[in-house]
């Protein structure tokens, strides 16, 4: 029942440029007000002239549940409002300023706040007008009596059904409006990351691109705690690959010595596909002469890997240039020093490291 009556809230509230939110708080609120205004009745049973007056009420606000299926959603909440603020006046002016209804102003401020992106003059001109309805309402309450009296007791009751509806419409506003928000920022939040993510990944062997790596140097050289080393590494003969078994076949080569990389390196090891065939490696804290036993090991697994392409079995090998971090030079400088290196080994036989 409590389902097929949320469905019928939130129906018809997708028109276009308007807050289906609003529209569903709207409703809501409405809906608690004919149950207010009727719990008010029920106390009021044995004041014919409360009861006439609460019962017109209770009518209006029964009014505007289909009127926001017609209405356009932010008309609705406007006559709302002010359907509200008119019954706050009425009942301080017929029961005075002790039942307390002047504090549903506090819920017409959260209602208002919520209500619309943007208008924050309006918004703001909006609440000054409430305080200054209330200060009037207190004044004028102040000097004159009550139209109606009622019985201590009844005032105490119609006090208590006061501070709930309150409480429950704030709560209603504030529920519904904050957890829209805290799912869409945490839906921009991962958005964000995924952004992040494609944007410093290449999308092939889901290693860091050049654009990450070179800010992550960047980072590291500004701030160099311990030995540094980078090597620049080619695999040897590509073409080749990519000519005898095809594109694809070279695609699984790039994607298989990616794990490779990853399986044989130390876990700080940045891994980078630099563009190509050629990854850049960064060892934070390795000097030369350990990063060259890792790359030893990682030339040694990338020999033993084996490729099929149909029935032919084959093994691919990459050169090596490392250099290790001198504090002194600069990214490009020594960028260009491991490219010296890997061409150095290209020109000298391939499948090797040069350090
Ligand atoms: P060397 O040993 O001198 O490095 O020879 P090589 O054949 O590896 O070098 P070359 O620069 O002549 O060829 C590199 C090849 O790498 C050419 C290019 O088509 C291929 N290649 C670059 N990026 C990709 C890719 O993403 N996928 C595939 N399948 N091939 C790629
Ligand atoms: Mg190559
Ligand atoms: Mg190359």
């Amino acid at each position: 029942m409590f389902k097929k009556l949320y469905h019928t809230i939130c129906k018809d509230t997708a028109s276009k440029n308007e807050s289906a939110k609003l529209i569903i708080v709207t409703r809501m609120l409405t809906i608690l007000m004919i149950c207010y205004t009727t719990l008010v009745m029920f106390s009021l049973h044995s004041y014919t002239n409360g009861l006439l007056f609460v019962g017109l009420w209770l009518l209006l606000f029964i009014g505007v549940l289909p009127l926001s299926y017609r209405l356009k959603t932010f008309t609705t909440f406007c006559f709302l409002n002010i359907l509200i603020l008119i019954w706050i006046a009425a009942t301080i002016l017929c029961f005075g300023w002790n039942i307390g209804t002047q504090q549903f102003l506090l819920a017409l401020v959260v209602f208002c706040f919520f209500a619309k992106y943007g208008h924050e003059a309006l918004k703001i001109l909006y609440v000054v007008l409430l305080l200054l309805v209330r200060i009037a309402l207190y004044l004028y309450s102040a000097r004159h009596a009550p139209i109606l009296s009622v019985e201590p007791v009844m005032g105490h009751t119609l006090q208590i059904l006061n501070t709930l509806a309150i409480y429950v419409s704030i709560s209603v506003i504030m529920v519904i409006f904050s957890r829209d928000s805290q799912a869409l920022e945490g839906k921009l939040i991962e958005y964000n990351e995924q952004l992040m993510k494609q944007a410093n990944t290449d999308p092939l062997t889901g290693l860091s691109n050049r654009r990450c790596t070179t800010a992550y140097l960047e980072k590291l050289l500004d701030r160099p705690s311990t030995s540094i080393s980078i090597c620049l590494c080619d695999i040897d003969w590509f073409k080749k690959v990519n000519d005898t078994y095809g594109h694809e076949m070279g695609d699984e080569v790039l994607k298989k010595i990616s794990e490779t990389f990853q399986n044989s390196l130390p876990s700080d090891c940045f891994i980078s596909r630099w563009g190509g065939e050629e990854f850049l490696l960064i060892f934070p804290s390795h000097n030369g002469d350990e990063s060259r036993i890792h790359l030893s090991t990682l030339s040694q697994d990338i020999r033993d890997l084996t490729f099929r392409s149909g029935d032919i079995d084959f093994h691919v090998t990459m050169t090596f240039g490392l250099v290790e971090y001198d504090y002194v030079s600069s990214l490009d400088t020594l960028l260009q020093e491991a490219d010296s290196k890997l061409y150095y080994g290209k020109e000298h036989g391939r499948d090797q490291v040069v350090f």
